[in-house]
């Protein structure tokens, strides 16, 4: 039965170079060349059986790239460019028929997702337990010239914009979607963006971090929310309207940002304002725009 040493050598077969590692995965840490002028940005995001996927489900190569995707998006949130990933799993003692190519094919998965954006895997530990898979990306990002945005600094008169349609990500695009790196570095070189965040928790949720952590409040036009051919579907069957899915529901990984440009090549949805609230405009009145309890659904 192939072990961990073994997984390590197969990995260190499978490696994508990069000029920043001097020294790649199978030492004691991964070894990589700074360039003075970079900020160093840090992130890390896990995944969990039963709350994030569902491995009776999802296959391990869908599962890797999710959780390395959702470290890529928290990279294209900020505007940096993602430069190295290290990644740990625990894996089930029980239930696996071959733990040594299930583990190869979350690899692959991760390796799928990060190799678009040339940002190698240097690094990693695995172990095995009584519980289910959990599988943990820190990722590694550098400026690259461009300061990282951040939540805070949305100002009133900012317009409010995202990068694609929302909801019903549950039907499948949560496991599947695009972290939008490209699209974050090219607005962030070529417009002032204020403050952005990637839509993880849903664009009620989201917004309401920008605005709280930038002190001002937001007014929100329910007729300008791109709603996703998903969230149409889902209403279908849980008869909510498709406009609370594009609001509140989950895991889109569009970007979600204010600038006081108002043209952007993106989706306007509202504008900054003072105060702290967040409102919904409708054609026939104005509501406060609250977070649904968000549940994770698999
Ligand atoms: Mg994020």
């Amino acid at each position: 039965m192939p072990g961990e040493f073994d997984f390590i050598t197969w990995i260190r077969s499978q490696q994508s170079k990069s000029p920043l590692v001097q020294l790649r995965a199978g030492d004691d840490l991964a070894v990589l060349k700074w360039d003075p002028n970079d900020l160093l940005l840090v992130g890390v995001d896990q995944v969990l059986d039963g709350i994030h996927f569902d491995s009776k489900i999802h296959a391990p190569r869908a599962i890797g790239r999710k959780v390395m995707n959702r470290n890529l998006s928290d990279c294209a949130a900020m505007a940096c460019v993602p430069a190295a990933a290290v990644a740990t799993c625990a894996l089930p003692l029980a239930g696996l028929a071959d733990p040594f190519a299930y583990a190869k094919e979350l690899y692959l998965g991760m390796k799928e997702a990060a190799d678009p954006f040339n940002c190698p895997l240097v690094g990693g530990d695995t172990a095995s337990w009584n519980n289910p898979l959990a599988v943990t990306v820190t990722i590694l990002g550098r400026s690259a010239g461009i300061p990282p945005i951040t939540r805070s600094g949305a100002k009133v008169g900012d317009w409010i914009y995202v990068t694609g349609p929302l909801g019903g990500s549950i039907l499948g695009r949560h496991m599947t979607f695009h972290p939008r790196l490209e699209l974050a570095r090219q607005f962030a070189s070529t417009i002032h963006i204020t403050s952005m965040i990637d839509i993880s928790d849903g664009l009620s949720r989201d917004l309401r971090h920008i605005c709280q952590q930038s002190n001002v409040g937001a007014i929100v036009d329910a007729d300008k929310i791109p709603i996703h051919e998903d969230a149409r579907k889902l209403s279908q069957q849980d008869h909510l309207a498709p406009l609370d899915h594009a609001l509140h529901d989950g895991e889109d990984h569009e970007l979600l940002f204010t600038s006081a440009n108002p043209e952007v090549p993106a989706i306007c949805v509202g504008q900054i304002v003072e105060g702290s609230s967040i409102q919904l405009n409708t054609k026939l009145k104005s509501v406060p725009l609250e977070p649904k309890a968000w549940e994770h659904r698999l």
